[in-house]
Protein backbone atom coordinates (compact mmCIF):
# COMPACT_ATOMS: atom_id res chain seq x y z
CA UNK A 1 0.00 0.00 0.00
CA UNK A 2 1.25 3.10 -0.60
CA UNK A 3 1.69 6.14 1.69
CA UNK A 4 -1.46 8.39 2.71
CA UNK A 5 -1.05 11.92 0.36
CA UNK A 6 -0.07 14.88 2.61
CA UNK A 7 -1.07 18.81 1.52
CA UNK A 8 1.19 21.80 2.07
CA UNK A 9 -1.23 24.29 1.17
CA UNK A 10 1.05 27.94 1.13
CA UNK A 11 -0.80 31.01 1.16
CA UNK A 12 0.89 34.38 -0.18
CA UNK A 13 -1.65 36.55 1.84
CA UNK A 14 -3.00 39.17 -0.77
CA UNK A 15 -0.67 38.11 -3.80
CA UNK A 16 -2.42 39.55 -6.54
CA UNK A 17 -2.69 42.52 -7.98
CA UNK A 18 -4.07 44.46 -10.86
CA UNK A 19 -1.91 45.90 -13.59
CA UNK A 20 0.20 48.49 -13.05
CA UNK A 21 1.06 51.14 -15.25
CA UNK A 22 4.65 51.87 -13.98
CA UNK A 23 5.36 48.11 -14.46
CA UNK A 24 4.46 48.14 -17.91
CA UNK A 25 0.59 47.36 -17.69
CA UNK A 26 2.46 44.09 -15.63
CA UNK A 27 0.88 42.95 -11.98
CA UNK A 28 3.62 42.73 -9.53
CA UNK A 29 4.02 38.68 -9.45
CA UNK A 30 4.13 38.95 -13.56
CA UNK A 31 7.47 41.56 -13.16
CA UNK A 32 9.04 39.79 -9.96
CA UNK A 33 11.73 37.52 -10.86
CA UNK A 34 10.07 34.41 -9.65
CA UNK A 35 11.98 31.15 -11.63
CA UNK A 36 10.53 28.67 -8.18
CA UNK A 37 6.98 29.30 -8.82
CA UNK A 38 7.15 29.40 -12.29
CA UNK A 39 8.60 25.71 -12.41
CA UNK A 40 6.21 24.68 -9.94
CA UNK A 41 3.56 26.23 -11.87
CA UNK A 42 4.84 23.76 -15.52
CA UNK A 43 4.00 20.48 -12.75
CA UNK A 44 0.74 22.26 -11.64
CA UNK A 45 -2.98 22.61 -12.64
CA UNK A 46 -4.13 25.91 -12.68
CA UNK A 47 -7.43 27.95 -12.40
CA UNK A 48 -8.83 30.83 -10.58
CA UNK A 49 -10.82 30.80 -7.12
CA UNK A 50 -13.83 32.86 -5.51
CA UNK A 51 -12.69 33.17 -2.21
CA UNK A 52 -15.58 35.69 -0.82
CA UNK A 53 -18.69 35.13 -0.69
CA UNK A 54 -21.02 38.37 -2.20
CA UNK A 55 -22.15 38.65 1.51
CA UNK A 56 -19.50 38.88 3.38
CA UNK A 57 -16.39 41.31 3.19
CA UNK A 58 -13.19 40.67 1.92
CA UNK A 59 -11.01 39.89 5.34
CA UNK A 60 -8.80 37.54 5.18
CA UNK A 61 -10.12 35.27 8.16
CA UNK A 62 -13.23 35.06 5.36
CA UNK A 63 -10.91 34.12 2.88
CA UNK A 64 -8.84 32.00 4.31
CA UNK A 65 -11.53 30.28 5.81
CA UNK A 66 -13.04 29.63 2.64
CA UNK A 67 -9.19 28.28 1.59
CA UNK A 68 -8.82 25.83 4.56
CA UNK A 69 -12.70 24.78 2.97
CA UNK A 70 -14.84 25.72 5.34
CA UNK A 71 -17.87 27.61 4.08
CA UNK A 72 -17.73 31.03 4.98
CA UNK A 73 -21.65 32.42 4.91
CA UNK A 74 -22.34 29.21 7.55
CA UNK A 75 -19.14 29.30 10.06
CA UNK A 76 -17.54 33.14 10.07
CA UNK A 77 -18.92 34.58 13.11
CA UNK A 78 -16.64 38.23 13.34
CA UNK A 79 -13.03 38.21 14.27
CA UNK A 80 -13.65 37.80 18.24
CA UNK A 81 -13.90 34.58 18.58
CA UNK A 82 -11.33 34.18 16.19
CA UNK A 83 -9.30 35.80 18.27
CA UNK A 84 -9.91 34.25 21.39
CA UNK A 85 -9.14 30.74 19.85
CA UNK A 86 -5.71 31.76 19.09
CA UNK A 87 -5.25 32.96 22.58
CA UNK A 88 -6.59 30.19 23.97
CA UNK A 89 -9.58 31.49 25.65
CA UNK A 90 -12.48 28.91 26.14
CA UNK A 91 -15.39 30.28 25.01
CA UNK A 92 -19.25 28.78 25.96
CA UNK A 93 -21.80 28.59 23.32
CA UNK A 94 -23.50 31.81 24.89
CA UNK A 95 -20.28 33.69 25.39
CA UNK A 96 -20.54 36.91 22.98
CA UNK A 97 -16.88 37.49 22.09
CA UNK A 98 -15.77 41.01 20.48
CA UNK A 99 -12.80 42.22 19.59
CA UNK A 100 -11.77 44.88 21.71
CA UNK A 101 -8.84 47.69 20.51
CA UNK A 102 -7.43 50.43 22.57
CA UNK A 103 -7.53 53.32 20.43
CA UNK A 104 -6.91 57.40 20.58
CA UNK A 105 -9.93 59.87 20.07
CA UNK A 106 -9.86 63.69 20.00
CA UNK A 107 -11.87 66.09 19.95
CA UNK A 108 -15.13 63.53 20.10
CA UNK A 109 -13.41 62.24 17.03
CA UNK A 110 -11.56 58.82 16.46
CA UNK A 111 -7.80 59.65 15.62
CA UNK A 112 -6.84 56.56 14.98
CA UNK A 113 -8.03 52.62 16.01
CA UNK A 114 -4.34 51.30 17.60
CA UNK A 115 -4.01 53.88 20.56
CA UNK A 116 -0.73 54.66 18.41
CA UNK A 117 0.55 51.01 18.30
CA UNK A 118 0.67 51.13 22.03
CA UNK A 119 3.31 48.26 23.68
CA UNK A 120 2.17 45.24 24.34
CA UNK A 121 3.43 46.40 28.13
CA UNK A 122 1.38 49.33 28.62
CA UNK A 123 -1.63 47.87 26.72
CA UNK A 124 -1.45 45.49 29.87
CA UNK A 125 -1.57 47.53 32.16
CA UNK A 126 -4.59 49.11 30.98
CA UNK A 127 -6.01 45.80 30.53
CA UNK A 128 -5.39 45.05 33.81
CA UNK A 129 -6.64 48.37 34.82
CA UNK A 130 -10.06 47.93 33.28
CA UNK A 131 -10.57 44.29 34.83
CA UNK A 132 -10.24 45.65 38.52
CA UNK A 133 -12.59 48.38 37.32
CA UNK A 134 -15.19 46.95 35.30
CA UNK A 135 -15.43 43.16 35.25
CA UNK A 136 -18.36 41.19 36.89
CA UNK A 137 -19.63 37.84 36.40
CA UNK A 138 -20.70 38.47 32.79
CA UNK A 139 -18.02 41.01 31.56
CA UNK A 140 -14.29 40.28 31.35
CA UNK A 141 -11.50 41.74 28.92
CA UNK A 142 -8.23 39.54 28.05
CA UNK A 143 -5.05 41.16 27.06
CA UNK A 144 -3.91 40.28 23.10
CA UNK A 145 -1.00 42.22 21.23
CA UNK A 146 -0.38 46.14 21.23
CA UNK A 147 -3.83 47.76 20.52
CA UNK A 148 -5.67 44.41 20.14
CA UNK A 149 -7.79 42.27 23.35
CA UNK A 150 -10.93 40.93 23.42
CA UNK A 151 -14.35 41.54 25.33
CA UNK A 152 -15.97 38.43 26.40
CA UNK A 153 -19.97 39.24 27.51
CA UNK A 154 -21.29 35.59 29.15
CA UNK A 155 -24.99 34.57 28.72
CA UNK A 156 -25.45 36.71 25.74
CA UNK A 157 -27.85 36.37 23.15
CA UNK A 158 -28.40 38.30 19.97
CA UNK A 159 -25.90 40.25 18.03
CA UNK A 160 -25.59 44.11 17.80
CA UNK A 161 -24.05 46.26 14.86
CA UNK A 162 -20.26 47.50 15.65
CA UNK A 163 -18.09 49.62 13.32
CA UNK A 164 -14.58 48.70 12.76
CA UNK A 165 -12.42 51.61 14.06
CA UNK A 166 -9.61 51.45 11.01
CA UNK A 167 -12.61 52.21 9.17
CA UNK A 168 -13.48 55.30 10.14
CA UNK A 169 -10.45 57.51 11.57
CA UNK A 170 -11.43 60.86 11.81
CA UNK A 171 -15.41 60.07 12.22
CA UNK A 172 -17.29 61.94 15.09
CA UNK A 173 -17.57 59.04 18.13
CA UNK A 174 -21.75 59.53 18.21
CA UNK A 175 -21.67 58.48 14.63
CA UNK A 176 -19.86 55.23 14.91
CA UNK A 177 -21.05 54.20 18.44
CA UNK A 178 -22.50 50.64 18.40
CA UNK A 179 -26.10 49.79 17.38
CA UNK A 180 -29.07 47.53 17.44
CA UNK A 181 -30.64 47.73 14.19
CA UNK A 182 -33.44 45.04 15.11
CA UNK A 183 -34.29 46.50 18.27
CA UNK A 184 -33.93 43.20 20.15
CA UNK A 185 -30.89 43.59 21.71
CA UNK A 186 -31.42 46.48 23.88
CA UNK A 187 -29.47 45.22 26.79
CA UNK A 188 -26.24 43.84 24.96
CA UNK A 189 -26.29 47.25 23.14
CA UNK A 190 -26.43 48.84 26.55
CA UNK A 191 -23.54 47.04 28.38
CA UNK A 192 -21.77 47.93 25.24
CA UNK A 193 -22.43 51.75 25.26
CA UNK A 194 -21.76 51.92 29.17
CA UNK A 195 -18.50 50.13 29.01
CA UNK A 196 -17.44 52.28 25.90
CA UNK A 197 -18.24 55.49 27.89
CA UNK A 198 -17.15 54.71 31.23
CA UNK A 199 -13.57 53.64 29.70
CA UNK A 200 -13.06 56.49 28.32
CA UNK A 201 -13.79 58.53 31.47
CA UNK A 202 -11.50 55.53 33.24
CA UNK A 203 -8.58 55.68 31.07
CA UNK A 204 -8.58 59.60 30.52
CA UNK A 205 -6.57 59.60 33.66
CA UNK A 206 -4.44 56.87 34.32
CA UNK A 207 -0.78 57.30 34.77
CA UNK A 208 -0.03 54.80 31.42
CA UNK A 209 -1.94 57.56 29.73
CA UNK A 210 -0.56 60.77 31.14
CA UNK A 211 2.89 59.11 30.03
CA UNK A 212 2.20 58.85 26.92
CA UNK A 213 0.64 62.34 26.45
CA UNK A 214 3.62 63.87 28.16
CA UNK A 215 6.17 61.94 25.30
CA UNK A 216 3.82 63.40 22.77
CA UNK A 217 2.21 59.87 22.14
CA UNK A 218 -1.12 59.36 21.31
CA UNK A 219 -3.21 57.85 24.60
CA UNK A 220 -5.36 54.96 24.74
CA UNK A 221 -8.28 56.44 26.25
CA UNK A 222 -10.91 54.13 24.16
CA UNK A 223 -12.02 51.07 24.49
CA UNK A 224 -13.50 49.85 21.23
CA UNK A 225 -15.39 46.36 21.00
CA UNK A 226 -16.55 45.49 17.44
CA UNK A 227 -17.16 42.27 15.18
CA UNK A 228 -18.68 40.76 17.52
CA UNK A 229 -19.80 36.57 17.58
CA UNK A 230 -20.60 33.43 19.36
CA UNK A 231 -18.14 30.00 18.97
CA UNK A 232 -18.47 28.98 15.17
CA UNK A 233 -19.90 25.11 15.23
CA UNK A 234 -17.53 23.84 12.98
CA UNK A 235 -16.15 20.09 11.93
CA UNK A 236 -12.67 19.80 11.95
CA UNK A 237 -10.54 19.41 8.83
CA UNK A 238 -10.55 15.31 10.03
CA UNK A 239 -14.40 15.17 9.89
CA UNK A 240 -15.10 17.25 6.66
CA UNK A 241 -12.02 15.98 4.28
CA UNK A 242 -10.81 13.12 6.26
CA UNK A 243 -7.50 14.53 6.71
CA UNK A 244 -6.21 12.96 10.36
CA UNK A 245 -3.58 15.49 11.34
CA UNK A 246 -2.69 19.10 10.17
CA UNK A 247 -1.11 22.66 10.98
CA UNK A 248 -1.21 26.02 10.86
CA UNK A 249 2.11 28.22 10.32
CA UNK A 250 1.22 31.69 10.49
CA UNK A 251 2.31 35.26 12.19
CA UNK A 252 -1.51 36.23 12.09
CA UNK A 253 -3.52 35.05 14.79
CA UNK A 254 -6.49 35.07 13.19
CA UNK A 255 -4.92 32.46 11.12
CA UNK A 256 -4.42 30.64 14.04
CA UNK A 257 -8.06 31.05 15.35
CA UNK A 258 -9.45 29.66 12.40
CA UNK A 259 -7.02 26.60 12.74
CA UNK A 260 -7.77 25.99 16.34
CA UNK A 261 -11.61 25.46 15.60
CA UNK A 262 -10.16 23.26 12.22
CA UNK A 263 -8.56 21.08 14.61
CA UNK A 264 -5.22 22.09 13.20
CA UNK A 265 -2.07 22.73 15.47
CA UNK A 266 0.04 25.99 16.00
CA UNK A 267 3.11 25.90 15.06
CA UNK A 268 4.73 29.25 16.27
CA UNK A 269 8.35 30.38 13.88
CA UNK A 270 10.82 31.96 15.53
CA UNK A 271 11.46 35.42 13.50
CA UNK A 272 7.42 35.26 11.91
CA UNK A 273 6.87 38.95 11.70
CA UNK A 274 3.97 39.50 9.08
CA UNK A 275 6.00 42.17 7.66
CA UNK A 276 8.89 42.26 4.58
CA UNK A 277 11.55 41.38 7.36
CA UNK A 278 9.61 37.65 8.53
CA UNK A 279 11.78 34.78 8.63
CA UNK A 280 10.46 33.23 5.23
CA UNK A 281 13.53 30.11 5.39
CA UNK A 282 12.18 29.34 8.95
CA UNK A 283 8.63 29.01 8.64
CA UNK A 284 9.66 27.22 5.06
CA UNK A 285 11.44 24.18 7.48
CA UNK A 286 8.93 24.42 9.92
CA UNK A 287 6.41 23.65 6.90
CA UNK A 288 8.56 20.78 5.56
CA UNK A 289 9.55 19.24 9.28
CA UNK A 290 5.95 19.14 10.12
CA UNK A 291 5.07 17.31 7.34
CA UNK A 292 7.29 14.53 8.57
CA UNK A 293 4.25 14.11 11.43
CA UNK A 294 1.27 15.66 10.09
CA UNK A 295 -1.20 15.31 6.91
CA UNK A 296 -1.99 18.60 6.10
CA UNK A 297 -0.02 22.11 6.63
CA UNK A 298 -0.88 25.52 6.22
CA UNK A 299 1.92 27.83 5.65
CA UNK A 300 0.67 31.75 5.31
CA UNK A 301 2.87 34.30 4.64
CA UNK A 302 1.45 38.04 5.37
CA UNK A 303 4.19 40.06 3.74
CA UNK A 304 2.52 40.73 0.41
CA UNK A 305 -0.63 41.99 1.75
CA UNK A 306 0.98 44.27 3.84
CA UNK A 307 3.02 45.48 1.10
CA UNK A 308 -0.08 46.12 -0.77
CA UNK A 309 -1.62 47.59 2.00
CA UNK A 310 1.49 49.94 2.11
CA UNK A 311 0.89 50.57 -1.76
CA UNK A 312 4.44 49.90 -2.16
CA UNK A 313 5.26 48.09 -5.33
CA UNK A 314 8.60 47.53 -5.20
CA UNK A 315 8.10 46.01 -1.69
CA UNK A 316 5.46 43.79 -3.44
CA UNK A 317 7.79 42.24 -5.87
CA UNK A 318 10.46 42.38 -2.98
CA UNK A 319 7.93 40.07 -0.98
CA UNK A 320 7.36 37.89 -3.73
CA UNK A 321 10.79 37.32 -5.17
CA UNK A 322 11.40 35.97 -1.63
CA UNK A 323 8.94 33.93 -0.90
CA UNK A 324 9.84 32.73 -4.74
CA UNK A 325 13.81 31.91 -3.33
CA UNK A 326 13.17 31.34 0.49
CA UNK A 327 9.95 29.38 0.45
CA UNK A 328 9.19 27.78 -3.04
CA UNK A 329 12.97 26.55 -3.86
CA UNK A 330 13.12 24.68 -1.03
CA UNK A 331 10.08 23.30 -1.03
CA UNK A 332 11.06 22.31 -4.92
CA UNK A 333 13.86 20.99 -3.45
CA UNK A 334 13.08 18.90 -0.50
CA UNK A 335 9.85 17.73 -1.20
CA UNK A 336 9.16 17.83 -5.32
CA UNK A 337 12.41 16.72 -6.36
CA UNK A 338 12.18 13.43 -3.53
CA UNK A 339 10.01 10.83 -3.42
CA UNK A 340 7.15 12.35 -2.36
CA UNK A 341 3.55 11.84 -1.31
CA UNK A 342 2.79 15.94 -0.99
CA UNK A 343 -0.10 17.72 -2.99
CA UNK A 344 1.46 21.30 -2.81
CA UNK A 345 -1.28 24.08 -3.73
CA UNK A 346 -0.14 28.01 -4.28
CA UNK A 347 -2.30 30.68 -3.85
CA UNK A 348 -2.99 33.89 -2.20
CA UNK A 349 -6.14 34.68 -0.48
CA UNK A 350 -7.53 37.58 -1.83
CA UNK A 351 -6.21 40.36 -4.15
CA UNK A 352 -4.52 43.71 -2.68
CA UNK A 353 -3.99 45.90 -5.22
CA UNK A 354 -1.53 48.12 -4.76
CA UNK A 355 -3.20 51.11 -6.19
CA UNK A 356 -6.10 50.51 -3.86
CA UNK A 357 -4.52 49.62 -0.96
CA UNK A 358 -7.11 47.32 0.23
CA UNK A 359 -8.19 44.11 -0.14
CA UNK A 360 -10.68 43.29 -3.39
CA UNK A 361 -13.32 40.13 -4.06
CA UNK A 362 -11.71 39.47 -7.53
CA UNK A 363 -11.11 36.10 -8.23
CA UNK A 364 -7.77 34.63 -6.76
CA UNK A 365 -5.14 32.81 -9.44
CA UNK A 366 -4.31 28.98 -7.92
CA UNK A 367 -2.01 26.09 -8.75
CA UNK A 368 -1.99 22.45 -7.51
CA UNK A 369 1.03 20.21 -7.79
CA UNK A 370 0.11 16.59 -7.58
CA UNK A 371 3.20 14.09 -7.25
CA UNK A 372 3.13 12.13 -10.39
CA UNK A 373 0.62 14.06 -12.47
CA UNK A 374 1.64 16.21 -15.20
CA UNK A 375 0.37 19.96 -14.83
CA UNK A 376 -1.88 21.40 -17.39
CA UNK A 377 -0.49 23.72 -20.09
CA UNK A 378 -0.13 26.72 -17.95
CA UNK A 379 3.69 27.45 -17.22
CA UNK A 380 4.15 30.93 -15.48
CA UNK A 381 2.14 31.85 -11.73
CA UNK A 382 -0.27 34.98 -12.45
CA UNK A 383 -3.27 36.74 -12.32
CA UNK A 384 -3.86 35.99 -16.26
CA UNK A 385 -2.25 32.64 -17.22
CA UNK A 386 -4.38 30.89 -15.09
CA UNK A 387 -7.34 31.85 -16.75
CA UNK A 388 -6.20 29.08 -19.69
CA UNK A 389 -5.67 26.61 -16.76
CA UNK A 390 -7.16 23.11 -16.22
CA UNK A 391 -9.59 23.83 -13.31
CA UNK A 392 -11.19 26.76 -14.73
CA UNK A 393 -13.16 29.15 -12.03
CA UNK A 394 -14.29 27.21 -8.74
CA UNK A 395 -15.77 28.89 -5.84
CA UNK A 396 -15.68 28.75 -2.28
CA UNK A 397 -15.45 25.04 -0.77
CA UNK A 398 -14.71 23.66 -4.28
CA UNK A 399 -11.23 24.25 -3.96
CA UNK A 400 -10.67 22.45 -0.95
CA UNK A 401 -12.36 19.21 -2.28
CA UNK A 402 -10.42 19.55 -5.29
CA UNK A 403 -7.21 19.51 -3.69
CA UNK A 404 -8.07 16.32 -1.60
CA UNK A 405 -9.65 14.46 -4.25
CA UNK A 406 -8.40 10.63 -4.88
ZN1 LIG B 1 -5.44 38.44 3.47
Amino acid sequence: MSAPMKYLVILADGLADHPIAELNGLTPVMAANTPHIDALCAMSGTGLLNTVPASLHPGSEVANMTVMGYDAEKYYNGRGVLEAAAMGVELDKDDLAFRCNLISIKDDKILNHSAGHISNEEAHILIDALNAEFATDRVRFYPGVSYRHLLVIKNANGLIECTPPHDVPGSAVADVMPSDASGQNKEILNIVTDLIERSQKFLANHPVNIKRAQAGKATANSIWPWSPGYRPQMPTIQQQYGIATGSVISAVDLIHGIGRYAGLQSIQVEGATGLFDTNYAGKAQAAIDALETTDYVYLHIEAPDEAGHEGNVKLKIQTLEDIDQKVVKPVLEKIVNGKNNVTIAFLPDHPTPCALRTHTRDAIPFMIYRPNEKGDQVNEYNEQSVKQGCYGTLNGVEFMQTLVKK
